[in-house]
């Protein structure tokens, strides 16, 4: 079924789906093969160039991937995807197919830790430079250009600090400026935004987080035009192998089928519990782009088309890290985990954590302050999410 003219839940449900032509199964199975018999006919065809449906050996092209390409590239509006092993394949590949030796990347200075190691230690061991900048407005950008700056990177809304990146303004720059703008778009999902719609170039996804959305597996994913994406599949992915199990490719088809519900609930979720945080008289601050102080509470609402403002809420608590820790310590329902985008609620205390590592100066700048808890809401029933907290809250007196 071409979905290309349907709705996003519509896409979601049925995107990169047709019936077993075999066995009539209306999932299609599971392809575990690593390897694929050749023929005269299939040789013939291979050689001529004509490479459509045929496949070779696992770590170039798997039946199950194929399906999970096709329903994100349906959902992103995209015309294609590549699927990999980690988030973080899918940006160190994305970015190397790119960067080279002697090229130049401006970053936004929150990206994830994980992006931040790979532009940090190992660009510099490739000669590859990196400017880390305070925000991704066409003025600071200006500044930071190069002659041989090749890529802008930033991600939708930033870890903790959730402030949302403006994709128009940061494409046009790109555009005007002959560089490719990269965006990871994890933390929002295509069901809130869609920035190749905005000019972007390649949007990455820790598909770890909302898309497969259950917890139960690692995966990411590039997505772009066509081109860009087979250049990077016939070539590096394929030589440094960071392609995904196909196993990880099928729970994220069936994970992405109530991929908009999941939003849609993680969306109200974060909205109740961030009005409900804001009551509670242990916590000094809580970020949300849903509540309208938040300073890009306009750019979301626009650029998110009303549709929610994620499901990731931070707070900062009274007591610094020890009321953080005792918060954290009387969660009876939220678990206390990285990562993010799962059906369960999950915290995490970054100056300890993510950031425990950053001095507590140059933490305190980049917003994460001692007592900051970061809330991934699930989808459970809020007045239980919301009961979790009022407990541990209550310890906070004793
Ligand atoms: N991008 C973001 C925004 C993330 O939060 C993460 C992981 O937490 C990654 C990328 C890396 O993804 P993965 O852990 O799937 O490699």
């Amino acid at each position: 079924m071409d979905v290309s003219n349907c709705k996003f839940a519509t896409k979601a449900v049925h995107g990169g789906q047709s019936p077993d032509e075999k066995t009539g199964a209306l999932i299609a199975p599971l392809f575990l093969n690593s390897t694929y018999v050749w023929t005269p006919e299939k040789m013939e065809r291979y050689l001529a160039g004509d490479k459509e449906g045929i496949f070779t050996y696992g770590r170039s092209r798997n039946p199950t991937q194929n399906d999970l390409q096709t329903k994100i590239a349906a959902l992103e509006g995209a015309e294609a995807a590549l699927s990999t092993a980690s988030g973080m394949a899918a940006i160190s590949l994305a970015l190397l197919s790119v960067v080279h030796p002697g090229d130049h990347v401006i970053a936004n200075k929150t990206v994830y830790g994980g992006t931040y190691a790979l532009m940090t230690k190992i660009f510099e061991e490739m000669k590859i430079e990196v400017t880390f900048v305070d925000d991704m407005l066409p003025e600071t950008l200006d500044k930071a250009k190069q002659p041989n700056t090749k890529v802008v990177y930033s991600e939708t809304v930033s870890n903790p600090t959730l402030r949302v990146a403006d994709l128009t303004k940061l494409a046009d720059w790109a555009k005007r400026n002959g560089v490719l703008s990269f965006i990871d778009s994890t933390f929002t999902s295509p069901y809130l935004v869609r920035p190749l719609e905005y000019g972007i170039d390649v949007v990455v996804h820790s598909t770890t987080k909302y898309i497969n959305g259950h917890g139960d597996i690692i995966g990411g994913v590039i997505v772009s035009n066509a081109k860009f994406i087979e250049n990077i599949r016939s070539s590096i992915y394929q030589e440094l192998g960071s392609c995904p199990s196909p196993f990880a490719c099928w729970l994220q088809l069936r994970g992405l089928k109530t991929l908009h519900l999941r939003m849609r609930q993680h969306c109200e979720n974060a909205m109740a519990l961030a009005k409900w945080l804001e009551q509670q008289p242990c916590v000094e601050s809580v970020i949300y782009p849903g509540l309208e102080h938040h300073p890009d509470h306009a750019l979301a609402e626009k650029q998110f088309g009303g549709r929610g403002f994620g499901g990731m809420v931070c707070i900062t608590v009274k007591g610094g890290i020890p009321g953080a820790q005792k918060v954290i310590d009387h969660m009876h329902m939220a678990r206390y985990c990285v990562s993010l985008g799962d059906l369960d609620t999950l915290i995490e205390h970054p100056a300890t954590q993510t950031h425990g590592k950053i001095a507590r100066e140059e933490r305190y700048k980049m917003g994460v302050e001692d007592g900051l808890i970061r809330i991934s809401v699930g989808i459970e029933d809020i007045d239980d999410i919301i009961a979790d907290f009022d407990h541990a809250f209550k310890q906070l007196d004793k």
